[in-house]
């Protein structure tokens, strides 16, 4: 008999990916340009220069044998180099590169960081809204995914009610900032109440409770806002880095995990992180993107045009009467669906070619995602279908 659990997993597509094809369906019906796909979270602006270039240097070296090989499993030893120094450069962190697993992207950080330390019987929070594949990870490591809800008015951790879910089965903490599908940046007194709260019952239940940092979004930042950077801040902490949006690398598939130094049994756990990412049959991280991203370690894909498409979709939906907080960061805007059931009014929202994400499996019901990653004109054409949803509620 085949796994039940994994039949349905492959049967069930995420409701993202539902739409999206829906989308598909559509445009090849009435024409792409008539469909206003606000669905996916794939990157619509280039890999910055850095990236072709590094690519012609790489591939023209004369030495496609080696580029092309297997690496290390833990990664090639110059690029773990240089992500460390790039982490202790810019976050102060006195991280070397015995702390650095290159791995497939953020996906692949986490599935590896949590099957490292899941046991039966564990408990992984994360705090809504959350990136719905987080149930499908923690499960898949056999553990129990507990949900935190944040404050309905920003969107912030809920830190009173967190301390209430954290148990003696809590092995771990997924925090994600900024954040899918919100936006929102978890700010610096809400970060370290959580930190506070960990350390406490770490010491209570006499183990550590790691945090997991999901940083896919770690450089899609508008304005002045700092994103306060976890190992500074916790001591058992794990990073889960991802080039895919930083990048615009998202089908590359290239990232890392970073252990902080300070984690209490550091060794260990890296050597956990190391049999998982084996038990798991990763075998290595894609060799010729490892080395692309330590040839541009310090470049970021121009953002510019994310901070435009949020100005614009923010300022025209809230004009239209839309309730949403303004995003900070990523490049999404969770609106609250004006009647309770955001599937039926995603639904309502197909009739006018709109393609939006009902909030439920990100664990807020009653919101919809927008992922404004889009061509501008996408944004400025979709706008009198947005008057006319919204005129079906007033
Ligand atoms: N975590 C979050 C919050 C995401 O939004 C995504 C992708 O959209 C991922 C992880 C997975 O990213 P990657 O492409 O690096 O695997």
């Amino acid at each position: 008999m085949l796994s039940q659990e994994m039949m349905k997993l492959g049967k069930v597509r995420s409701v993202i990916r539902d739409i999206f094809e829906y989308g598909k369906k559509r445009a090849a019906e009435i024409g792409a340009e008539n469909i206003f796909d606000f669905s996916l979270g794939n990157p619509s602006i280039p890999a910055p220069p850095e990236v072709d270039l590094a690519i012609k240097e790489l591939t023209e070296s004369g030495n496609t044998v080696a580029l092309h090989g297997y690496t290390s499993a833990p990664g090639d030893p110059l690029v773990r180099q240089t992500v460390a120094n790039h982490i202790a450069t810019k976050f102060g962190v006195p991280i070397t590169a015995d702390s650095i697993y290159m791995t497939a992207g953020a996906a692949a950080s986490l599935c590896i960081t949590l099957k490292a330390m899941v046991v039966v019987g564990d408990e992984v929070i994360a705090f809504a809204p959350f990136f719905p594949e987080y149930k499908v990870f923690a499960e898949a490591a056999g553990a129990k995914l507990v949900v935190s809800k944040p404050f309905p008015t920003d969107l912030q951790i809920d830190t009173d009610l967190f301390q209430t879910l954290v148990t003696p089965a809590t092995k771990a903490v997924i925090i994600n900032s900024p954040n899918n599908p919100s936006g929102v940046v978890y700010r610096e007194d809400t970060i370290k109440k959580v930190c506070a709260i960990l350390c406490a019952k770490s010491e209570e239940y006499g183990h550590p409770i790691y945090l997991i940092s999901d940083e896919p979004y770690r450089e899609l930042v508008y304005g002045d806002v700092r994103v306060p950077y976890l190992m500074n801040y916790y001591q058992n902490t794990i990073v889960c880095y991802s080039y895919s949006k930083a990048l615009s690398l998202p089908g590359e598939r290239i990232g890392y995990i970073a252990v902080s130094p300070q984690s209490e049994d550091a060794k260990d756990l890296f050597a956990a992180i190391a049999g998982a990412g084996r038990a798991l049959g990763y075998v290595c991280a894609p060799a010729l993107f490892q080395k692309v991203i330590a040839k541009c370690i310090d470049a970021t894909s121009d953002i510019r045009a994310y901070a435009k498409n949020r100005d614009a979709i923010y300022n025209g939906l809230t004009a239209l009467g839309y309730n949403c907080i303004k995003p900070d960061g990523a490049f999404y805007l969770f609106v609250k669906s004006p009647e309770p059931d955001a599937y039926a009014f995603c639904e309502k929202a197909k009739k006018f070619e709109l393609l939006l994400v009902p909030g439920d499996d990100f664990g807020c019901p009653g919101y919809v995602r927008i992922a404004y990653c889009v061509n501008p004109s996408l944004i400025q054409r979709s706008m009198p279908s947005f008057a006319n949803l919204i005129g079906l509620y007033k």
